[in-house]
């Protein structure tokens, strides 16, 4: 079976939320918030390269980003958030780990780590960070490589990352830097941007040459897969 088709739904929104970013410029995060049938409440993405937005959302700054975003659409019952599950594409930022913390959900899935900022660790290091019961699930080897070639693509294209971070990144996750230059050099987001692909389209072409990265040694978070 394809990587798309393995998907679980909540992940194939998210991606198609993280593709729609990236072909918008904005930095390639898709998040959603599922309830506790694994249905979608809300959907959105980084916004930080789009303009204009619906009003409760965020976008054209620099705190636009997926989980904010995604969070802002939920409006319901305490009793209820506490039942859903935000689903990110990339670990969570400082800014996003602190919005998720105090959103009232209590249960978070990432798919690629950010050993840059990503920043799930802070749970537990201050009182208030200490009261909560919130679990964290991640990363996700299967859908890692896809959403850090992502990632790092987009930080690669018009120097919008500086070249120490993309270094950092590329020593962090060698395979998927790797990846990312070739592609970048052989113009692939160039033409599927151009093209409009779908995101099933591009998880397609990428599939066959995604490789999961390794895990450090003393890997303290827990580790999901996309079945099973
Ligand atoms: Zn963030």
């Amino acid at each position: 079976m394809s990587l798309w088709d393995r998907m679980p739904y909540v992940w194939k929104v998210c991606t198609e939320q993280a593709w729609m970013a990236f072909m918008e410029g904005s930095v390639p995060v898709g998040a959603v918030v599922a309830n506790a049938n694994g249905e979608v409440v809300a959907r959105d993405r980084n916004r930080i390269g789009e303009k204009t937005c619906a009003p409760q959302q965020i976008a054209g700054h620099r705190l636009a980003h997926a989980e904010m975003n995604v969070l802002l659409r939920v409006r319901c019952q305490r009793d209820s958030q506490e039942t859903y599950a935000l689903y990110t594409a990339l670990e969570p930022c400082p800014l996003c780990m602190g919005a998720f913390y105090m959103s009232g959900l209590r249960c978070l899935y990432y798919a690629a780590r950010d050993g840059h900022a990503g920043s799930t660790n802070l749970l537990g290091k201050t009182p208030y960070l200490s009261l909560k019961p919130v679990t964290v699930h991640g990363p996700c080897l299967e859908l890692e490589a896809l959403f850090q070639t992502l990632h790092l693509v987009y930080g690669m294209s018009e120097g919008r990352f500086s070249p120490w971070l993309i270094e950092r990144f590329v020593q962090l996750y060698p395979k998927a830097g790797l990846l990312s230059r070739n592609l970048l050099d052989e113009g692939y987001f160039a033409r599927a941007v151009a093209q409009r692909a779908t995101a099933r389209d591009m998880v397609s072409d990428l599939a066959p040459l995604l490789e999961p990265e390794a895990l450090p040694e003393h890997h303290d978070l827990s580790t999901w897969a996309l079945q099973g």
